[in-house]
């Protein structure tokens, strides 16, 4: 079983809470505030791994949760950051939200990605005390983990892919010219996985060919096998479109030329506009006074594609067809990567009654669910963010409920890990 399409489900490690605690040692008296931070809660990564051809792994497991971090300790413990789980993912692996479909991350480059961040650790009491705030009795909850349902989807990296209906030669043309070793048999759908193969020309002339499941007519229907293999040649530079001109199926090569390039418009017309090569192959089987192979010449030729001859079973013409590719290789763009769309949307306020508002002399400390997700999601670096989380603050009508409490100019508002002086 080929599987290359998975939905999954990742969370990131929540943040440790911070801890409560005062210094004791014999004949000190009243020793400060020594509550140490919650540890960062693992974040989930994603990492390429040559060795994968397939998602089949993602196939009996669904969710992904990294470690949460350990709650801080007395003494100035801080707790123990949650380990990373890392995720490792076939090159041409593309990342998309589930929702929305957008693509979140090609990994096709060979670095990691971090797909969902740890929440921060809570803060200790020792990070409170102030001259009028010498005993803090209070530390925070740590921040929660990002969580995202994603779909992951392999597509192939290869430069060239070849088309054509099944048991035209695909996969002996790809035997013959590159290490691959696809499976060759004389029925049809054979093939049942892509196959990659590398093709060395000369001396650092190389290029990367797939051989993908026949299509069939359909299949952009979503008949037969054809369909989903398509988009392993999504991110093709070139195809090479096989074509049998011996007749020996009892079928029309133009007429095979023409479904099969139906097909791949009724996929995407950005794969149709694909620049192509036409190899007509088995041509050591073509019967006396067949005429398929001219007319599919001049079919082609009036097209404006390039057209070749050749016997991938004999190799006859096949080194000849592999230097073509290479030239023309060099003439076009590098392999698609797919830009990143999706940005995540900025969580919003809840309700200002759904806090818990608590005050110590003249700190009012903030907590809340909602709260939470809006300060883990906040960037408190960037200006931008920050003003939101202002407008977010108003509008949910935290001040005014504040205000109705008695907060006074000059007190402290605590949020989880970030404190700021309020001013009417
Ligand atoms: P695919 O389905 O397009 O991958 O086709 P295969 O590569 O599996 O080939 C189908 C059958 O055609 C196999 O029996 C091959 O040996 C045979 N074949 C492929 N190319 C040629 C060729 O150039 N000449 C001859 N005589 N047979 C070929
Ligand atoms: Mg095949």
């Amino acid at each position: 079983m080929f599987v290359d399409k998975v939905r999954i489900s990742v969370k990131a490690g929540n943040g440790g809470n911070g801890a409560v605690a005062f210094h004791r040692e014999k004949f000190v008296a009243a020793g400060g505030p020594d509550g140490g931070d919650g540890g960062k809660g693992g974040n989930i990564v994603l990492r390429v791994n040559d060795h994968m051809s397939t998602l089949m792994d993602f196939r009996y497991q669904r969710k992904y949760t990294a470690e949460n971090g350990a709650d801080g300790q007395g003494s100035r413990c801080s707790g123990k950051r949650g380990a990373d789980l890392v995720i490792q993912v076939p090159r041409g692996t593309v990342v998309r939200d589930a929702q929305s479909n957008e693509v979140i991350k090609d990994m096709s480059d060979s670095a990691d990605y971090i797909l969902c961040r740890g929440g921060r650790g809570g803060w200790g009491n020792r990070h409170f005390a102030t001259p009028t705030r010498q005993v803090p009795r209070f530390a925070k909850s740590g921040l929660p983990g990002d969580e995202h349902d994603v779909i992951l989807e392999l597509k192939l990296l290869a430069d060239v892919g070849l088309v054509g209906f099944p048991n035209v030669g695909k996969s002996t043309l790809l035997s013959v010219t590159s290490n691959a070793r696809p499976k060759i048999a004389n029925y049809h759908f054979t093939t049942l996985y892509p196959n990659l193969g590398v093709i060395y020309v000369d001396e650092g002339v190389s290029f990367v060919m797939a051989d993908i499941p026949g299509i069939i007519e359909g299949a952009a229907e979503g008949a037969g096998l054809g369909h989903d293999f398509l988009r392993h040649i999504d991110r093709c530079r070139l195809i090479v479109h096989i074509v049998d001109v011996s007749g020996c199926e009892d079928r029309d090569p133009v007429d095979d030329f023409e479904k099969i390039n139906a097909e791949l418009a009724g996929y995407s017309a950005d794969l149709a506009s694909r620049p192509m090569i036409v190899a007509a192959n088995k041509c050591d089987l073509i019967p006396d006074g067949s005429d398929n192979l001219e007319r599919l010449r001049k079919h082609v030729e009036a097209l404006g594609c390039p057209f070749y001859e050749i016997s991938a079973a004999t190799t006859q013409g096949t080194k000849q067809l592999m230097r073509v590719i290479a030239g023309k290789l060099q003439t076009l763009p590098p392999v698609i990567v797919y830009e990143p769309e999706y940005v995540k949307p900025l969580p919003q306020a809840g309700q200002a009654n759904d806090l818990l508002i608590e005050q110590t002399n003249d700190t009012w400390i903030i907590s809340g669910k909602w709260m939470q997700r809006l300060m883990a999601d906040i960037n408190f670096a960037d200006y931008e963010s920050r003003m939101y989380f202002d407008r977010e603050l108003r509008r949910c009508g935290l001040f005014t409920r504040l205000e109705e409490m008695g907060i006074e100019d000059g007190d402290t508002v605590s949020i989880y890990d970030f404190e700021f002086e309020y001013e009417r």
